[in-house]
């Protein structure tokens, strides 16, 4: 029989316990990702290269990548620029990161003011870090764009300022980090295998929901299913089919790891983007394949479609 302070204690703990669970529960309603670009480098096709919005009590808040054509896309979306806290990029590739600069010069003219940090992996030989690529654009001395320099340089005079942050890339250290916080937003990245080139996968959480990204890569480090374990939305590239051979199976993942991953880490949703010619004819096979591992929905979405977690 338990005294009257003991039965206190064990209702007030149960209602603790519930109350956690709810708070940790994904508040659907208030989250929405909209697809910015749901194509590949191609020229071939009408949609954007990679480009995904993360919105939050429907104002707009993180982009991931800014492709090509992806710019177009967020100003269909009726986001404000001045509401966005932060981009990541997966990796410099052109059809991930070629809008930023236009996202820059669009912004003077959008009321923002308070700084836009910016994240993305570090480089190698092909290919720039994050803090080189936003320097390399902007820089007054050897930028592609030396007048819009003073969105980089703390002495001069601008609105906002872009805020780089270099997150290291490594084949051997392939722990998950967390690289950005915020009242509502948590993100972590982890270092995937696109063949040569430093690339970063993202995981997203913001209340209660979990959305994560693939970004471009193969499969070979074997991060993915850690990072995006539990996840309600999984964003995976399906730029190849099973049978590729040569450079494009060294660079991205076959539908039979997309489904190996989206099982391991036995994500609620399967969305399917960076469709490419050889990939996108093949859509039945593709789904086929993912069933091997993964029972969960599949979708292929367009250009600004929206999904809550
Ligand atoms: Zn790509």
């Amino acid at each position: 029989m338990l005294t009257k302070p003991y039965m206190l204690i064990l209702a007030l703990s149960l209602l603790l316990i519930q109350s956690s669970a709810v708070a940790q529960s994904c508040q659907s309603q208030r989250v929405r990702l909209q697809m910015l670009g749901t194509g590949g480098p191609e020229l071939l096709n009408e949609r954007a290269s990679t480009g995904y919005l993360i919105w939050l009590d429907d104002k707009a808040r993180l982009i991931v990548d800014a492709g090509p054509g992806s710019l177009q896309r967020f100003k269909q979306s009726g986001a404000k620029y001045e509401n966005i806290r932060a981009i990541f990029f997966t990796h410099f590739h052109v059809d991930h990161s070629a809008d930023l600069a236009a996202y820059v010069k669009g912004g003077f003219f959008s009321g923002r003011n308070v700084n836009l940090p910016l994240y993305g992996p570090s480089g190698d030989t092909f290919i720039l870090s994050a803090d080189n690529f936003v320097k390399k654009l902007f820089s007054a001395t050897e930028g592609v764009y030396p007048y819009l320099n003073p969105t980089i340089d703390p002495q001069a005079s601008s609105e906002y300022k872009l805020q780089p942050h270099t997150i290291q890339w490594s084949y051997s250290e392939l722990d998950t980090k967390e690289i950005y916080k915020d009242d509502d937003f948590r993100v972590a990245s982890v270092s995937v295998h696109h063949g040569p080139f430093p690339a970063l996968a993202y995981r997203v959480e913001v209340a209660g929901c979990v959305i994560s990204f693939t970004g471009d890569m193969s499969g070979r480090l074997n991060t993915m299913p850690d990072l995006a374990q539990d996840s309600d939305l999984l964003v995976a590239h399906n730029a190849i089919p099973e049978d590729a051979t040569g450079v494009p199976q060294l660079l991205h993942m076959k539908p039979g790891a997309i489904g190996k991953i989206a099982g391991e880490a036995k994500v609620k949703k399967l969305l399917l983007t960076h469709m490419m010619e050889r990939s996108i004819d093949r859509q039945d096979e593709t789904v086929t394949l993912i069933r091997n591992n993964y029972q969960g929905p599949i979708l292929f979405p367009r250009d600004l479609e929206s999904f809550h977690p």
